[in-house]
């Protein structure tokens, strides 16, 4: 929901009632997403900012090759002139996501894919308009665990190639370490810890945090008996009803009176 409201995705009835986005495209250069007109952020997501969401079956239309899907991606957003000249270039595209004999793939319907391919596909439309910003919401979640590593490794090898941006969502705390420079961690939809991630993974400062991280399985029987889990009480309340100040503070072993008043996100 963050992700969509940043760009202005929300559909009502779901809507955004107050708070700024600001995106750079390039050093000086700053867009301030909410005072855009329609059409200019539907050409802003369309250039500069693409998805990649958890199920590729969704992103993808079973009716078209995915050749034709990116070659229409490419039309709409004018980087080719006709869906032939679009297909041709489909070819390189998915050569470029390591999709194997990409000439034959081109003319595959999705379900002629298996969900690898099918994610590849999607990420090679996607990168096809050349972003700067991709927003990958879980896009291994529904892959099995020997294709995640080959989509997650896809992603590495893109974002150093093409020094892409990437705003990375997943619940997976391995991925996220594997995969992001800078953490932000979310309860009931607001930012509980922000850091450098080694930092928030080394010296966690939130007890959200602290009880996420001891939750993570530890493969060594003898090492993880030497782990203190810290298992939170109660049910997260619902986000349409957040508890009044900390949010967190309902399921906090910390908490005191203090946490009636809502703390500020202050740097460490
Ligand atoms: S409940 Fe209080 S101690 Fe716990 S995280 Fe919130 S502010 Fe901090």
């Amino acid at each position: 929901m963050t992700s969509k409201a940043l760009t202005r995705l929300i559909q009502p009835p779901g809507r955004i009632e107050s708070g700024e986005s600001y995106f750079y495209p390039e050093p000086g250069k700053r867009i301030d997403v909410m005072a855009l007109s329609e059409e200019e952020v539907r050409r802003l997501r369309g250039n500069l900012i693409a998805y990649v969401y958890q199920d590729p079956n969704a992103a993808l239309d079973p009716l078209y090759t995915v050749g034709y899907q990116i070659a229409e991606t490419m039309k709409v957003h004018g980087k080719v002139k006709s869906i032939k000249e679009g297909v041709k270039k489909a070819v390189e595209v998915l050569a470029q996501v390591f999709m194997p004999d990409s000439e034959a793939r081109v003319k595959a319907y999705p379900h002629e894919l298996s969900g690898g391919m099918k994610q590849r596909s999607v990420i090679g439309m996607e990168i096809s308009n050349k972003p700067k910003l991709l927003i990958a919401d879980e896009p291994t979640t529904a892959l099995d665990v020997s294709v995640q590593a080959q989509i997650l490794n896809l992603l590495k090898d893109l974002q150093r190639e093409r020094a892409l941006t990437y705003l990375f969502i997943s619940h997976d705390l391995e991925v996220v370490r594997y995969m992001s420079d800078y953490i932000a961690v979310m309860y009931l939809g607001k930012i509980a810890e922000f850091g450098p991630a080694e930092e928030v993974f080394e010296k966690p400062m939130h007890p959200y945090t602290e009880a996420l991280l001891s939750s993570i399985p530890i493969p060594d029987p003898k090492l993880a008996k030497k782990v203190k889990r810290i298992i939170l009480k109660g049910e997260p309340p619902s986000p349409l009803n957040p508890p009044s100040g900390c949010r967190f503070r309902t399921r906090c072993p910390l908490a005191f009176d203090k946490c009636l008043e809502e703390p500020p996100l202050e740097e460490a």
